[in-house]
């Protein structure tokens, strides 16, 4: 399970943003929305979209040491 990278809550579900669907009917998913953030090579998940805000505001003091 995940944990998020902000306050350590488990995080159950990511909350993905679903932009439409490729043509073969895969969902795409918007990489700058939902509990999901692409940064510096890696994924990181967050339980709320609060805890997203606070990452993106300062990310490398949540970065993993
Ligand atoms: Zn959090």
């Amino acid at each position: 399970m995940q944990s998020c990278q902000v306050c350590g809550n488990p995080v159950t579900d990511s909350i993905e943003q679903e932009t439409g669907r490729t043509m073969s009917g895969a969902k795409e998913i918007d990489p700058t929305a939902g509990t999901k953030r692409f940064w510096g090579g890696k994924w990181y998940h967050f339980d709320t979209l609060v805890c997203r805000s606070k990452f993106e505001s300062s990310p490398n003091s949540y970065l993993e040491a």
